[in-house]
């Protein structure tokens, strides 16, 4: 009944204590129980078409188009089933809905590339990596508790949202709100069919008890402005390290409205969980898939290419590189995040500047990346003089190899790089980009600067990349840096 594997969340001061159940609550379980005699018994989510038409519960074969709303009306309640879109087939379940007011889940599946995807809350919890296949019958469960949403795909928790005491809504979704109301199976696209529907209804004063982080203040979130857009709100650079585990991220990405990509490192010389060979790299991918993140890699050190083949990097959505690992002007391997490792013996800063410019040139032509990350960082001491160091020559260099290789530009918030004068560049040359943060840890921002790069260069949802583009597996792995 999805309720076996859930996360809580507990606020203590500044951090969060997590608790994984592994036991069904006595409430939850009652209400299992409640569900499986209201299925037997056939009761509740009886249906009728748009003209009228009665269609008992049983299953449901939706042509394009067409809509079944609910003879009942609920406000709190579990609906629990099973659907199937045919290839390419977007549906929705609309709730405490009129015809036009209450929310939606959307159901669609497929690759990701920027549509919303299975279990979206759509415009206010838009998801972009669907847990569920076309053309095969796919769990899902709905529940309304009090303020709080919760859908769950395939066994999985993909939204847990909490209407906050003052929403905020655009216009165009000024209904979006709870209250109580029909529910609406409704064919978009294609083919849809469902089964084994069951709704339980629940008291008033019923609550979801894994809710337990506080409600976003919608009227001073800026997700909420994006998801009210449709812009996808997407940190792909996160990493389980540090204290942040996948239940913790898990349950911060629902809160925020956040989806996360979560890449391990692959390679050497980084900080936490490192990938060494395939075989970590397919244990690792079986044990992330089932979660709801899209699943990234991060190539570490110089020599990823070498060490793994580019059939198993391939499983994952994305692959990402940095520059924060050179060979230095005598051929040092060069962490240039430590100061230790960073030597100027010999070379002026500016001569310095020319070689990490030539090693970022070398990289993203010989190392099949998709995404260049933590772009254009220089060590601390140069980094005072960021401005000065990346002149327009130096930046069309590496704008020109990204451009070349089709490679996207992570705009970082924990780094705040690239400049907003790069980014604009950038953007003017048509550049897709990525919002990556690079967390050390769990206490990590909400892509504050990112959403600064949408105002002041006018980053839209076009510019934004997306797994369904990467060419990386048809580009030619070329070993370099050999010693
Ligand atoms: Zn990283």
């Amino acid at each position: 009944m999805g309720f076996l594997l859930q996360y809580v969340a507990i606020p203590m001061q500044k951090q969060y204590i997590y608790r994984r159940i592994t036991a069904i609550t006595m409430k939850n379980a009652i209400l299992s129980l409640l569900s499986l005699l209201v299925l037997s018994c056939a009761v509740s989510g009886d249906w009728k078409t748009d003209d009228g038409k009665a269609v008992k519960n049983g299953e449901l074969a939706l042509a394009s188009g067409a809509r079944l709303t609910s003879i009942k009306e609920y406000r709190n309640f579990i609906m629990s089933g099973k659907a199937f879109t045919a290839k390419g087939a977007e549906a929705s379940l609309l709730f405490h809905t009129d015809g036009e007011s209450g929310y939606e889940v959307i159901l669609h599946n497929g690759a990701i590339d920027g549509t919303r995807k299975t279990g979206s809350l759509a415009a206010v919890r838009n998801l972009y990596r669907s847990l569920a296949e076309d053309s095969c019958w796919f769990d899902f469960q709905l529940a309304v508790r009090g303020k709080n949403i919760a859908v769950s795909i395939n066994g999985t928790d993909v939204v847990c949202y909490t209407e906050p005491d003052a929403p905020y809504r655009t216009a165009e979704y000024a209904k979006r709100l709870l209250s109580s109301g029909a529910i609406i199976l409704q064919a978009k696209e294609g083919e849809t069919k469902f089964k084994d529907i069951a709704i339980v209804e629940l008291g008033d004063d019923v609550r979801n008890e894994n809710d337990t982080l506080p409600a976003v203040d919608e009227q001073n979130d800026a997700i909420i402005r994006l998801q009210q857009r449709n812009f996808p709100v997407i940190d792909y650079h996160v990493h389980l390290k540090g204290g942040l585990t996948k239940e913790m991220a898990h349950a911060m990405s629902m809160n925020y409205g956040i989806n996360y990509g979560v890449a391990p490192n692959a390679g050497e010389g980084g900080v936490g969980r490192m990938l060494a060979d395939d075989k970590e790299v397919y244990e690792y991918y079986e044990e992330v898939k089932p979660l709801p993140f899209l699943c990234g890699v991060q190539g570490e050190g110089r020599r990823w290419t070498k060490t793994f083949s580019q059939e198993a990097l391939g499983i994952f959505d994305y692959l990402f590189t940095d520059a924060m690992t050179i060979r230095d002007h005598k051929n040092r391997n060069s962490r240039i995040y430590r100061a230790e490792e960073v030597h100027y013996d010999g070379v002026t800063k500016e001569q310095y500047m020319d070689r990490i410019v030539e090693q970022t040139v070398k990289i993203l032509t010989n190392e099949p990346a998709d995404i260049f990350a933590n772009p254009t960082y220089i060590p601390d001491d140069m980094n005072v003089d960021y401005d000065k160091y990346w002149t327009d020559e130096r930046i069309e260099k590496v704008l020109d190899v990204l451009e070349q290789h089709s490679i996207a530009l992570e705009i970082n918030p924990r780094y705040r790089i690239p400049s907003l004068k790069i980014i604009s560049m950038a953007k003017e040359r048509g550049l897709k980009f990525t919002f990556g943060t690079n967390n050390v840890d769990a206490n990590f921002g909400r892509l504050e600067y990112c959403i600064e790069a949408i105002e002041r260069c006018g980053i839209t949802a076009e510019d934004i990349w997306f797994p369904s583009m990467s060419v990386r597996r048809t580009r030619p792995v070329i070993i370099y840096n050999v010693d």
